[in-house]
């Protein structure tokens, strides 16, 4: 298996494109190299990124962009992250596998891998992330969902490079939460959901975004639950009505070693009224912040 370390993204493309689909993207190699390792994977080549040490810039404009080799460490103590997107704060946070896993570990590789389970999925969806590419064609913008929503046998080109991923800021009045229900720090996602809730001046939903992930072998919005939250004061049996229609709406929950898809399925609906919950008592005219439960 060959090495390439490139400089730049076209010298990174150039080696891409020189395999012709035979060569592999490495970024943190937190999920790429145990594949190498246990020979589940063999690339012709290995395309090392570290050295495009920009790609790991954050920076805050009109939208939030987080480089693709931002580290989920950088995520969690990003100031700016915390101001735009708390929401991806939050995510960060509940990433299992211990300070390897989390200093190491992209946001870029965690995208491009598009497991079901990790923690970034449901927050890019609810906050309609978008991605930015770079291409043999050049570089385009593509919506987060339209990438992550499928299921991951339908793998674009490999010789795309994600270069960063943009967020608009959640607006200062609205609450949000990350919910994620798993076993142990080790473990990975039985069911998790995102939700972004703003509240009118009675107390009703005015806006809900909501994506569920962990469940199905693709990360989900929830348009249709979304709509029937708004107008509506977001109480208890509301919640349990919204945590209904979206086990209604799990129609091939992942079965595994870690939880069978019945139970995957009624997860689903739990994580979804408790991200909402918790997102609808932050909304208001002053954002709760971190430390509002
Ligand atoms: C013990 C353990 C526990 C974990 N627990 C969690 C958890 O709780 N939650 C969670 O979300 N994740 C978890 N992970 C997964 C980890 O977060 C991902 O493996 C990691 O985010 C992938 O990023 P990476 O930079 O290591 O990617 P790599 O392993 O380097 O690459 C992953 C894939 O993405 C491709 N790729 C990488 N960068 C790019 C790019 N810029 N453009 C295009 N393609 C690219 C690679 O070619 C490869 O196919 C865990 C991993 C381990 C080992």
């Amino acid at each position: 298996m060959d090495y390439h370390r490139p400089v730049t993204v076209s010298e990174a493309l150039a080696v891409l494109a020189r395999y012709g689909g035979e060569a592999r993207l490495l970024a943190g190699g937190q999920d790429l190299v145990p594949l190498l390792n246990t020979g589940r994977l063999a690339p012709a080549a290995v395309v090392d990124l570290k050295a495009l040490s920009h790609l790991a810039a954050i920076t805050a404009g009109v939208a939030l962009r987080v480089g693709a080799l931002a580290t989920h460490r950088d995520i969690l103590t990003s100031a700016a992250v915390r101001t735009a997107c708390p929401l991806l704060t939050e995510a960060a946070g509940l990433i299992g596998g211990g300070p390897q896993v989390r200093n190491r570990g992209t946001i870029g590789g965690s995208v491009a891998a598009r497991n079901p389970a990790y923690d970034y999925a449901a927050p890019l969806l609810a906050v309609d992330a978008e991605l930015w590419i770079a291409g043999p064609t050049g570089e385009r913008r593509a919506a987060a969902e339209a990438f992550l929503g499928q299921a991951p046998s339908s793998e674009p080109a490999p010789m795309d490079l994600l270069l960063a991923i943009s967020v608009q800021p959640i607006a200062p009045e609205a609450g949000w939460a990350y919910e994620k229900l798993r076993f142990s720090d080790g473990c990975y996602t039985i069911a998790a959901a995102a939700a972004v809730v703003a509240v009118d001046a009675r107390g009703a939903c005015a806006s809900a975004r909501l994506a569920v992930s962990g469940v199905e072998p693709a990360p989900a919005r929830l348009r249709d639950v979304e709509e029937g939250l708004v107008g509506a004061r977001l109480d208890d049996a509301v919640l349990a009505e919204a945590g209904t229609a979206v086990e209604r709406r799990i129609l091939r929950p992942i079965s595994d070693a870690l939880a069978d898809g019945d139970y995957r399925r009624a997860m689903a609906g739990v994580v979804v009224q408790r991200a909402l919950a918790r997102a609808a008592r932050r909304a208001g005219p002053h954002r709760g912040g971190a430390g509002t439960p």
